[in-house]
């Protein structure tokens, strides 16, 4: 692990340890791909996306896009969106002293998507659409 990645180096962290676990240095690795807590978020995020790979390779779920535009655009709102989720539950943990759990955090992520492809697909897109009603649960 590298020191100098360490947000508390950089001012962002008042201490080097992580606040969502509270075991390891808080890093940029560890925070987004190292940390049980996150782990577990991308984890469950992975699962509903049919992507059940190692934790370390959230970025890898773009490696191994395959599949139709609105699959495309599904994992990657995917992963902009645990990006950010992580991020947020990390300042909140941080400035709040409140931590959600982390089904609560993936239902967060999955409602993200499913609103970013929502609002993307066309009228034309009636097959994708279909595609995408059967991901989000509609008939
Ligand atoms: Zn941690």
């Amino acid at each position: 692990m590298n020191t100098k990645d360490k947000l508390f180096k950089i001012g962002i962290s008042t201490d080097d340890k992580c606040v969502t676990c509270a075991r390891e240095p808080e890093t940029i690795d560890h925070l987004f791909f190292d940390c049980c807590y996150s782990r577990e978020v991308v984890k469950l995020v992975g699962d509903w996306l049919g992507m059940p790979l190692p934790i370390r390779d959230i970025l890898d779920w773009r490696l191994n896009m395959r599949g139709s535009k609105v699959r495309i655009d599904m994992i990657n709102a995917a992963v902009n969106a645990c990006i950010y989720h992580t991020w947020r539950q990390r300042n909140t943990s941080r400035f709040e002293m409140h931590l959600l759990r982390p089904q609560k955090v993936a239902d967060n992520i999955i409602g993200d998507v499913k609103l970013k492809l929502k609002g993307s697909m066309g009228k034309d897109d009636f097959c994708e659409q279909a595609f995408l009603n059967r991901l989000i649960g509609r008939q």
